[in-house]
C-alpha cells in the first residue's frame, strides 16, 4: 500500500456529485455503485473511501485517508490537524444566523440571552465570543430550521445557499458569519511517494479548473483590424493567426477568461470581428 493514496469523499449528499465529477474529469476511473464504501481506481494509484462528510476531517487527520474533499464549514467545525491543499470552487454556501420572519432585528445584540440552535457549535461559539454576545447554544445534528417553530430555540445558525429553506420555514437571514466551499485536504507529513501522487492529482485538478474558467475563441477579421483584435485577446502566449481563402482576411484563435467573455466579445465586434465562435475548454495546462 506504499505507492497508493486513499481519498475520503462524501458517500452521498451535496458534496459527493461534484467531488466525483471532478475526479472523473481528472481522468480517474472508479466504480462507486452498489453501496460500496471502499473502491480502488482502475487507472490511477488511488483508493476511494465513501464516508459521511462529518467524518472526513477526522479520517484524514488520523491518516486513515491521505486526502479528502470536504466543505470548509465542516473542516473548521471539526478543527482537526490537516493541511488545506486546494480550494475546489463547488458546494459554495454560507453559515448564517436566522430568526423568525416576524421578529424585528436591530443588530447582533438581538441574540444576547437568546437560545440558538445549530450543528456548528464551535464556529458559532467563536463568533459569539468575538462579538461579545452571550447566547445559549443548543446543538442539534439536523433539521435545524424547524427549531424556532417548535419552541426549541429563538434563532438558528445554519448553512444557507439560496435562502429558500429558511423562507419555507418562516425564517429570515440576519447575519452571515462564514463563507464556505469544498476544499481538498491532506494528512500532515505524508511520505514522498504519496506526495508525488498528490502532486500529480493537483496538476490535473488545476488543468480542469483552468480549462473551466477559460474559453477558446475563433473569429474572422479583416487584416487591417488584426492589431486591435490581437490586443483584445492576447491569449496564453499570443493568438494564432491564419490566412483565410478570401484575400485580405484572417482567422484568429485565442483563449479568453470566462468572466470577461461578454465584454470582450462586444469589443471584438466593434473592432470588426465576424463569425465569432466560443468553445468550452476541457483541460488547460499553462
Ligand atoms: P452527510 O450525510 O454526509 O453527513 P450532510 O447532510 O451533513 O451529509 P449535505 O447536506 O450533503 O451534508 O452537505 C454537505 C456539504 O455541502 C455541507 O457541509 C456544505 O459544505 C455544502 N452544502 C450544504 N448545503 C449546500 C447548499 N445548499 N449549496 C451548496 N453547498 C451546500
Ligand atoms: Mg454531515
Amino acid at each position: 500500500m506504499e505507492n497508493i493514496i486513499r481519498i475520503a469523499v462524501q458517500k452521498s449528499g451535496r458534496l459527493s456529485e461534484d467531488s466525483l465529477a471532478l475526479l472523473k474529469e481528472c481522468g480517474i476511473k472508479f466504480y462507486n455503485g452498489g453501496g460500496k464504501l471502499k473502491s480502488p481506481s482502475s487507472n490511477f494509484p488511488i483508493e476511494f473511501l465513501f464516508l459521511r462528510d462529518d467524518d472526513i476531517p477526522g479520517y484524514v487527520a488520523d491518516g486513515v485517508a491521505d486526502i479528502g474533499i470536504v466543505g470548509e464549514n465542516e473542516l473548521v467545525e471539526k478543527n482537526k490537524e490537516v493541511v488545506t491543499l486546494h480550494k475546489l470552487g463547488f458546494s459554495k454556501c454560507r453559515l448564517s444566523l436566522a430568526i423568525p420572519k416576524g421578529q424585528e432585528y436591530s443588530g447582533l445584540e438581538y441574540f444576547n440571552g437568546k437560545n440558538i440552535a445549530t450543528s456548528y457549535p464551535r464556529i458559532l461559539e467563536n463568533y459569539l465570543a468575538e462579538n461579545n454576545i452571550q447566547a445559549e447554544i443548543h446543538e442539534i445534528s439536523g433539521s435545524v430550521e424547524i427549531a424556532p417553530s417548535i419552541g426549541l430555540a429563538e434563532g438558528i445558525c445554519d448553512i444557507v445557499s439560496s435562502g429558500s429553506t429558511l423562507m419555507m420555514n418562516g425564517l429570515k437571514e440576519v447575519e452571515k458569519i462564514f463563507n464556505s466551499e469544498a476544499v481538498l485536504i491532506s494528512h500532515k507529513g505524508l511520505n514522498g511517494e504519496k506526495q508525488a501522487i498528490i502532486d500529480k492529482l493537483l496538476f490535473r485538478i488545476n488543468a480542469v479548473q483552468t480549462g473551466k474558467s477559460n474559453r477558446y475563441v475563433l473569429l474572422n477579421a479583416p487584416n487591417g483590424a488584426l492589431e486591435k483584435i490581437t490586443s483584445l485577446i492576447p491569449g496564453m502566449k499570443s493568438p494564432t493567426i491564419l490566412p483565410l481563402a478570401e484575400e485580405g482576411w484572417s482567422s484568429v484563435h485565442s483563449v479568453i477568461p470566462e468572466d470577461q467573455f461578454w465584454e470582450v466579445i462586444e469589443e471584438l465586434k466593434d473592432a470588426g470581428a465576424q463569425g465569432i465562435l466560443v468553445v468550452p475548454i476541457e483541460k488547460m495546462v499553462i
